[in-house]
């Protein structure tokens, strides 16, 4: 493990009293862990990361000088298989932050019954702020300080917030020229089409989310005609959302991006919201569909879904109380605190916890890897079958679960999630 010398608190597994996304992780994990019956030892190994490097990596900026960025990869488990996980480019990214998603894709993965185990990587930079040039250099400095961490049988990153295709196609590049020149396009997924992407793969995140709200409006007998939704979020997983939802007759009245909402009662033209996004950096500021809003207003509208799409820790003991909205769908990772949770518990607002609701990316990245591996590729519509199909059998598996033992879906996830890895860990063996 590479680690800095004074990194011990970092990796602290007790939860703090401040709940950041890690503590909050942890705090979801214990209960299901003593639910479950893990050991003190089984319990040890999967409050913490399995193995944590970071690197420094120094890039030439176009001005001409020489800028070194914090990188990280972490791997959570491997007990189900090779870790798996996006790579986050955003200001705000931490080792902590990266400990929590790494965790939280061990149970995503687990969740929908794919075998792979849980990781992720994140570089502390502002891509909005550096060029296409910039961001390549990048790019492959990070995978080569990465290239025995990476591997299609160890660690296969994957896109997140910040990153898309075009970094995907630069690691597989590099990647491969590291490895003698063979082409080895399984090692990231999330690549485009042409380099051995996956049909379908841009937009399975948020045709996951509209899957399983779907299926839980019809658990709970309600049609989506009329229903009102606010997705907070405008990028990948949240501006496909609301163009599925609209499409499934779900009115979305709010979208928000970094810079601000936008509120129309009567609906937003989703496609048009996408297509000014497009056209205008990237954010939705300036964007006339509506009266401007808060990220803060749109989480409390008086609306029957709330989809948030962005950032972890947007639904705190602070708000949960606020909330209208009476079905939760989490697009993003961590979007809601554990505090929160039993707020919204006794409130009887049903929440789609993200480690299911977001898991249509991993479900066809594992489609990729498949594919990639065999050499055979899918249609489009092969790839949409097998993947509603994983999500919808992991949806009945919580839904199931939940109702038998009287808990809420989050808990019913993680207990399934915490069961299927540890039995896993279980036949690994001992150490
Ligand atoms: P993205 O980079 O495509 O989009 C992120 C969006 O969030 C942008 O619209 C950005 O402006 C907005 N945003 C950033 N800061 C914000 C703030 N403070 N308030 C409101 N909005 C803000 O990222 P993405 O891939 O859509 O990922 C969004 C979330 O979904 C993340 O939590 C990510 O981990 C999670 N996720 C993504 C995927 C995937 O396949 N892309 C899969 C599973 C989970």
């Amino acid at each position: 493990m590479s680690r800095k010398k004074d990194d011990t608190a970092v990796i602290e597994p007790k939860a703090n009293a401040h709940m950041d996304p890690y503590s909050s992780m942890l705090s979801r994990f214990y209960v299901a862990a003593e639910r479950v019956g893990l050991s003190p030892d089984e319990r040890e190994i999967l409050s913490r990361p399995s193995e944590i490097h970071i690197a420094y990596l120094p890039v030439a900026m176009d001005d001409g000088s020489v800028r070194v960025f914090e990188s990280y990869r972490v791997i959570h488990s491997r007990a189900l298989g090779p870790g798996k996980g996006g790579i986050r480019y955003a200001p705000e990214v931490n080792m902590r932050e990266v400990m929590a998603l790494a965790a939280w894709m061990t149970w995503k993965c687990a969740v929908v019954n794919i075998p792979y185990g849980g990781a992720k990587g994140g570089i502390t930079c502002e891509p909005k702020k550096m060029s296409v040039g910039e961001l390549e250099r990048l790019t492959r400095a990070y995978t080569r300080a990465m290239s025995e961490v990476f591997g299609p049988d160890k660690d296969i990153p994957a896109p997140d917030m910040g990153t898309s295709a075009r970094e995907m196609a630069w690691i597989v590049d590099e990647y491969s020229r590291l490895h003698r020149g063979n082409y080895i396009p399984a090692v990231v997924t999330g690549k485009p089409l042409e380099l051995g992407g996956s049909k379908g793969r841009v937009e399975a995140t948020g045709r996951g989310v509209t899957t399983v709200i779907l299926q839980a409006l019809q658990r709970m007998g309600r049609r989506p005609d009329g229903l009102t939704a606010a997705v907070q979020g405008f990028g990948n997983v949240g501006s496909i959302t609301a163009k599925f939802l609209s499409q499934n007759g779900i009115r979305v009245v709010a979208i928000s991006d970094k810079t601000g909402g936008v509120y129309n009662e009567s609906g937003i033209l989703i496609h048009q919201a996408i297509q000014y996004r497009d056209n205008h950096g990237g954010t939705l500021e300036g964007f006339k569909g509506g009266e401007r809003i808060t990220n803060e207003q749109l989480l409390t509208l008086d609306v029957d879904i709330l989809v948030p799409a962005a950032l972890e820790d947007q639904i705190t003991a602070r708000n949960a109380s606020q909330i209208k909205a009476w079905l939760i769908a989490e697009g993003a990772n961590g979007p809601t605190t554990a505090e929160a949770d039993p707020i919204l518990n006794e409130r009887g607002i049903t929440v789609i916890p993200d480690i299911l609701a977001n898991a249509g990316g991993v479900i066809v990245s594992y489609y990729e890897w498949v594919q990639n591996r065999r050499g055979h590729y899918y249609t489009e519509s092969e790839v949409q079958e097998r993947a509603d199909n994983t999500i919808k059998q992991a949806f009945d598996d919580v839904f199931t679960r939940a109702a038998a033992h009287k808990v809420s879906l989050r808990e019913a996830a993680y207990l399934l999630a915490v069961e299927r890895v540890v039995r896993a860990l279980r036949m690994h063996g001992k150490y």
